[in-house]
């Protein structure tokens, strides 16, 4: 069932992208490229642990451990992690309530963090937002978002 919340988030998903052009063109898919880890929400390891990716653990505060993938800076779309399909965007729980905000921990790679998140391309603003929200059904996947929140957030005033 849950992994099924996660596929349907990644269905919502598609076809939205943070700008209305290939913002990959602009920076020559930094955040491919790059190094560091993208974090797997509840239950989606099973859905891309035959791609070609290398996998940790990671411990998120306030929620636990959770895999981190990295890849060689390619790979199949269709199973790409929600992490990098919500990208600049980060979740951003306030009083219980989900919203979106940019994620601060992309900052050393992607410009758009760098800018209002006004920038962004409104529909793909939407479509992340709802996708969250509908994640949130899950009571694990929403203390997972609440951590992701917090980490951010710590990003955001450089503690971490
Ligand atoms: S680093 Fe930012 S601008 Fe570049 S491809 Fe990734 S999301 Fe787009
Ligand atoms: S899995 Fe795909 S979208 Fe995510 S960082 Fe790697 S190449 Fe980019």
């Amino acid at each position: 069932m849950s992994n099924q919340l996660i596929q349907s988030a990644y269905k919502t998903l598609s076809g939205y992208t943070p700008l209305s052009g290939d913002c990959g063109r602009l920076c020559n898919s930094a955040c491919c490229t790059s190094e560091g880890a993208m974090l797997l929400f509840p239950y989606e390891y099973d859905l891309v642990k035959e791609q070609n990716y290398e996998f940790t653990k990671q411990n998120l505060k306030g929620f636990g451990d959770v895999y981190a993938m990295t890849c060689n800076g390619t790979c199949d779309r269709a199973f790409r992690p929600l992490s990098c399909r919500i990208f600049p965007l980060a979740p951003k729980m306030i009083q219980g309530k989900l919203y979106v905000q940019l994620d601060a921990r992309g900052r050393s790679v992607c410009q758009l963090t760098h800018q209002s998140i006004l920038s962004l391309n409104e529909e793909f603003i939407i479509a992340v937002k709802k996708t969250l929200i509908m994640l949130s059904e899950d009571d694990t996947i929403t203390r997972c978002l609440s951590a992701m929140s917090e980490l951010v957030d710590l990003y955001k005033r450089k503690i971490l």
